[in-house]
């Protein structure tokens, strides 16, 4: 960022604010600009599916009315970011992303710039995470919190605005939460995990007394976890063919943690909660595994699915109707589910700094981003551009 300062002055972009993709001397992608140096920033810039990102320059964002610019502190590595890398065509039923986009929609920062005639009690300073979308704020979806859904809502990271792979990124004043001062560094950046966890149990609509098993120990299943946990489900039981992962699961708000490589997944839980699961959660979301979800839950049970699969997969329905199962999906958090992840955490009730199992600058990110699309043993990866 050029101008990490006021923003009266700073250059108003055309509106769309198109990212022109800079390419700048050699050696100048790896270092960090400083204040007043120049209007380009570092990004970790998507070229094609299938290519590993290229950190790169692209110019700095300014900011529109409503709009926040954030000094990112940190951002995690999402699994649909590593999909969307290498989605080639729009078959598995979301678009391709556009050459030179920025991807990132886990991020939290520091308020670097508030755009023109912009109405927020944030101040330049101020610690945020910020909900990857940007709304108009006026519509009766903006107003009860489900962003996702205005009409004009636009994604962060996702093609729409460049994301917090990068030194600086563009947000909504409004879909901004302030973070306590006594948050770790990159905490802010899990908030939008946790979120899509507590989006799940909540579209559960989990008792307590529940018991629930979730296929899947990646970050989404183990912030499901703590969520059930948290809000009083009897088991939590989470199984993942990686031992690794299963172990974590048992450190994160799981009860017990089954290990799929060795285990038999149901007969195991049926010993350990006796009998099989009321609220199965797929976290998984790869063919089949909606199916496995429906083949493990007891009768009258609820399948929950998180995991996002880009393939057609079918499934035998005559199992979901014998059993009589509620099918449920879940997908993106509202604001205020944002606000709670946000007050858990501050108060010491949930607990989740533990899932960052490594961090990296910019130096090596292209790298540590690809290294995630092979079997591995990290939970969540974050991306410090200072680091
Ligand atoms: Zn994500
Ligand atoms: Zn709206």
């Amino acid at each position: 960022m050029g101008h990490a300062g006021g923003n009266a002055a700073r250059r108003r972009k055309p509106a769309g604010l198109t990212v022109r993709v800079a390419r700048t001397p050699a050696g100048r992608q790896t270092r960090r600009p400083h204040p007043g140096e120049d209007k380009y920033m570092r990004a970790a810039i998507f070229r094609e599916p299938g290519r590993p990102l290229e950190v790169g320059a692209i110019e700095d964002p300014t900011p529109q009315a409503g709009e926040l610019i954030l000094k990112v502190e940190a951002c995690g590595i999402c699994g649909s970011d590593l999909h969307i890398s290498d989605n080639h065509d729009g078959s598995g039923g979301m678009p391709p992303l556009k050459p030179d986009s920025v991807m990132g929609h886990e991020f939290c920062g520091e308020i670097v710039a508030i755009g023109p005639g912009t109405e927020t009690t944030l101040k330049e300073g101020d610690r945020v995470a910020s909900l990857p979308t940007i709304g108009c704020g006026t519509c009766d979806k903006c107003l009860t919190g489900d962003v996702k859904r205005c009409r004009t809502a636009r994604g962060i990271g996702l093609g729409d605005v460049p994301g917090g792979y990068a030194d600086y990124v563009r947000v909504g004043a409004r879909e901004s939460l302030r973070l306590p001062g006594h948050f770790g560094k990159g905490d802010g950046a899990l908030i939008e995990p946790l979120a899509v966890g507590l989006r799940a149990a909540v579209r559960a609509r989990l008792q307590p007394g529940e018991s629930v098993l979730i296929i899947g120990a990646g970050p989404v299943g183990l912030a499901t976890a703590i969520w059930c946990r948290h809000f009083g489900a009897r088991h939590v039981v989470v199984s993942d063919l990686n031992p690794n992962r299963a172990e974590m699961a048992a450190k994160y708000g799981a009860t017990d943690a089954i290990d799929a490589s060795k285990e038999n997944v149901i007969e195991r839980y049926k010993t350990i909660a006796g009998g099989r699961p009321e609220v199965v959660f797929d976290c998984v979301g790869v063919k089949g595994s909606m199916q496995l979800a429906i083949d493990y839950a007891a009768f009258d049970a609820k399948v929950v699915v998180v995991g996002v699969c880009m393939h057609l997969d079918h499934i035998l329905p005559v199992k979901p109707v014998t059993k009589e199962l509620d099918l449920i999906f879940a997908y993106c958090y509202l604001r205020q589910e944002f606000g709670l992840c946000i007050d858990m955490l501050d108060q010491g009730r949930i607990e989740a700094a533990g899932l960052i199992t490594d961090r990296v600058g910019f130096d090596g990110f292209s790298e540590a981003f690809e290294a995630l699309k092979t079997p591995n043993t990290q939970v969540k990866v974050l991306l410090e551009p200072d680091r």
